[in-house]
């Protein structure tokens, strides 16, 4: 049986590679001989031992991550960890940095405030609505963490290097970016990333915490908002969310096998991000909003001269099989979320797309 699948640039939950769809639909009556579902063995069987040690192993190969880091599947999303991150790395009177960048950055500084915590905003680019990456950012000489956004889902920028800090730990939310390119791992305490938009499906968040940087937490707190419960138990204190461990760990082996490594996998979302640019920047009738410097590889956010315009080109574009192009709720426009399972062909239609479309309505 063929099924009609469309091109699908949302933003997230967003597409998954066909392959892992397909393996998942392979087994998901019958897995591993086992006559259950994946979403029915129980996570303290040795086949659920197998299926997180195989993801965490794979997490480990392509970021070549040694001994000395954690990875952790914590539910709650990339929103639990803006309160997780300082309620665990912020006691009486310490401090942290926060470069503010847009949408999600604002909420974790949110959060850190609701808690009382006491941090510095020492960027931001709301100033110009966020459309670029701020540069020669200051550090809080006694800062614990500088936290910041590595990839703008809402508004199309994303941090090509980041900054240095002189040794004080980055934390980052890489939730739209992660495993798109490799990292400095050295430079960071811990990352993390909900799974929806690079990974899997969402109510998973994978975090990679440092060592050393874990045994600075505070231990007096709930079980749940701990990091050390979850780096002590394999993620296993509680039911983890087994489902999304096993697509992510599926996840992670298509890009080995496709791409082997995430230096391969960077230089593949360059290509994608390049077809989509290269149109933009030879056209008077669509406008980028990212700073060129500053832009995305995952997320192109793009202006039509018009609202109307630009709702027509939304539903121009579905008919054509391509879906999911209307911008966030919060800034309208146009975007296209080109993350690891945006396929080529998918990207060259929706510049053929673009090319036409501007023919016929410019
Ligand atoms: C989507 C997104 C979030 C929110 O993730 P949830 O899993 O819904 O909490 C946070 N940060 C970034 C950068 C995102 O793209």
């Amino acid at each position: 049986m063929t099924v009609q699948r469309i091109h699908n640039f949302n933003a997230g939950p967003a597409a998954l590679p066909l392959p892992v769809l397909e393996e998942i639909q392979a087994s998901f009556l019958n897995f591993n001989g086992s006559g259950m579902s994946i979403t029915e063995i129980s996570h303290r069987s040795a086949q659920f031992d197998q299926v997180i040690n195989d993801a965490i192993a794979r997490a480990r190969q392509l970021l070549k991550l040694d001994d000395s880091w954690h990875v952790l599947f914590i539910q709650g999303g990339a929103s639990l960890q803006f309160a997780m991150i300082p309620m665990n790395f912020l006691g009486q009177g310490q401090t942290a940095d926060y470069i503010n960048t847009g949408t999600w950055s604002t909420k974790a500084i949110k959060e850190a405030q609701i808690l009382g915590k006491t941090i510095q905003v020492t960027a931001s680019c709301e100033d110009e609505n966020f459309c670029y990456i701020p540069e020669n950012i200051p550090c809080t000489p006694d800062a614990r963490y500088v936290h910041l956004t590595s990839n703008n889902t809402i508004k199309g920028t994303q941090f090509a290097q980041f900054p240095e800090t002189g040794g004080i730990p980055l934390v980052a939310d890489m939730s739209s970016d992660i495993f798109s390119r490799p990292l400095p791992m050295d430079k960071f305490g811990l990352i993390y990333a909900g799974a929806q938009k690079n990974l899997g499906p969402s109510g998973t968040c994978l975090v990679v915490i440092k060592k050393d940087f874990l045994e600075t937490a505070n231990p007096d707190l709930p079980s749940m908002l701990k990091y050390s419960t979850y780096a002590g138990k394999n993620s296993m204190y509680n039911t983890p969310p087994c489902f999304g461990i096993y697509t992510i760990g599926l996840v992670f082996k298509w890009i080995q096998e496709q791409f082997g490594t995430l230096e391969a996998m960077a230089a593949f979302n360059q290509e994608k991000a390049g077809m989509l640019y290269d149109v933009i920047d030879n056209s008077d009738f669509y406008r980028g909003t990212a700073q060129k410097h500053s832009r995305s590889l995952m997320n192109v956010t793009f202006r039509l001269p018009t609202e109307d315009l630009e709702k027509q080109f939304v539903a121009d574009a579905l008919k054509q099989g391509l879906g999911g192009l209307k911008g966030h709720r919060s800034v309208g426009g146009c975007r296209a979320s080109i993350y690891n399972a945006a396929t080529k062909e998918g990207v060259q239609a929706l510049k053929d797309f673009m090319i036409s479309f501007e023919k016929e309505n410019g």
